[in-house]
């Protein structure tokens, strides 16, 4: 926000941009360190099944331990690793980190390895050959493919449309599973929902909390769900925190559940104790 001086032409910057210039450049330098100092982490949080309500999966999230500033939100570093190009990296090595945990569990508990989900960045899409990458992470992992979905969001389906088809067509192909995060917020329309190979909608939390609403905007998650059956996608409601929203949509037919109602995202110790739990509580799982 440049502010204009009298008529010199000149421009001076409000001090406060600049202070936040130089926290931007400090924060880019220390994130191409965090990945080789190991700063960075993974929170896991459960997705529910409705019905019998069993860890059906977990979410990995991920954390930035920064040695001076703590503890940083995606939301903090996510955009920044996306305009830097980091993402393809850092992506790179949450992938790794949560599949070689599901795999951890599973030599553990001497179950299958529990369906893991990933975010993926559209940044992702446009630098990188993200099937080989995927490719390359279950095989040096040993998770099988069909264990894995990858959450992206409905830019991935609005931009260089005919690309990114074929990227998600090469990643159908190795047997891994795709969603739609924070759907509803984006333009995606039916043609193009409809073309790609999308296993899952992930209804977005604005919705869930309008359910206690009066009014349409409280039916939006109900189409959600209904559009997700009539093209054979399962849901996953994001965002539940109170327990009207779970009975809402669950009487709306939604397959999955996910919230601070169950569980906030937690390390990984903790998200192995909860997948014991729900393990010896439906033991077929
Ligand atoms: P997302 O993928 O939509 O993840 C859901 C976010 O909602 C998480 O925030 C989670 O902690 C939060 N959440 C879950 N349940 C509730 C709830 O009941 N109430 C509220 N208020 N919030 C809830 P988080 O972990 O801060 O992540 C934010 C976003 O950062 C993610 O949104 C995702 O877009 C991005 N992100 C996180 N990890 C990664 C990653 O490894 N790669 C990429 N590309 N993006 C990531
Ligand atoms: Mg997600
Ligand atoms: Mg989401
Ligand atoms: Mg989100």
């Amino acid at each position: 926000r440049a502010k204009h001086t009298g008529g010199s032409g000149f421009a001076s910057y409000d001090p406060q941009m600049l202070a936040g210039l130089v926290e931007r450049l400090e924060l880019e330098a220390d994130l191409r360190l965090a990945l080789t100092r190991g700063e960075l982490t993974v929170h896991y949080q459960p997705t529910i099944d409705m019905t019998d309500s069993h860890v059906a999966g977990f979410e990995a999230l991920v954390r930035w331990q920064h040695p001076v500033r703590g503890l940083i939100s995606p939301m903090a570093f996510i955009p920044l690793a996306e305009t830097t190009g980091l993402i393809v990296p850092l992506g790179r090595w949450v992938l790794t980190e949560a599949c070689r945990q599901a795999m951890e569990w599973s030599r553990q508990t001497g179950r299958p390895p529990v369906k893991m989900a990933v975010n993926v960045s559209v940044r992702q899409f446009d630098h990188s050959d993200l099937a080989a990458m995927v490719r390359e992470v279950l095989t040096e992992t040993g998770m099988p493919a069909d264990r894995l979905c990858l959450e992206m969001t409905e830019s991935v389906l609005m931009t260089d449309t005919e690309e990114n088809l074929a990227q998600l067509v090469r990643l159908k192909a190795l047997g891994v599973t795709l969603a739609i995060d924070d759907f509803g917020t984006g333009y995606s329309s039916l043609a193009y929902l409809r073309r790609f190979p999308v296993d899952t909608l992930k209804i977005d939390r604005s919705f869930v909390e309008r359910l206690g609403e009066q009014g349409d905007d409280a039916a939006l998650a109900g189409t959600i769900v209904q559009l997700g059956q009539s093209l054979g996608m399962s849901t996953v409601a994001e965002g539940i925190e109170e327990y009207g929203q779970l009975a809402a949509l669950r009487a709306m037919g939604c397959t999955f559940a996910q919230g601070f109602y169950f569980s906030r995202p937690v390390p990984a110790g903790e998200a192995g104790r909860l997948l014991l739990e729900s393990a010896a509580v439906r033991p077929s799982a």
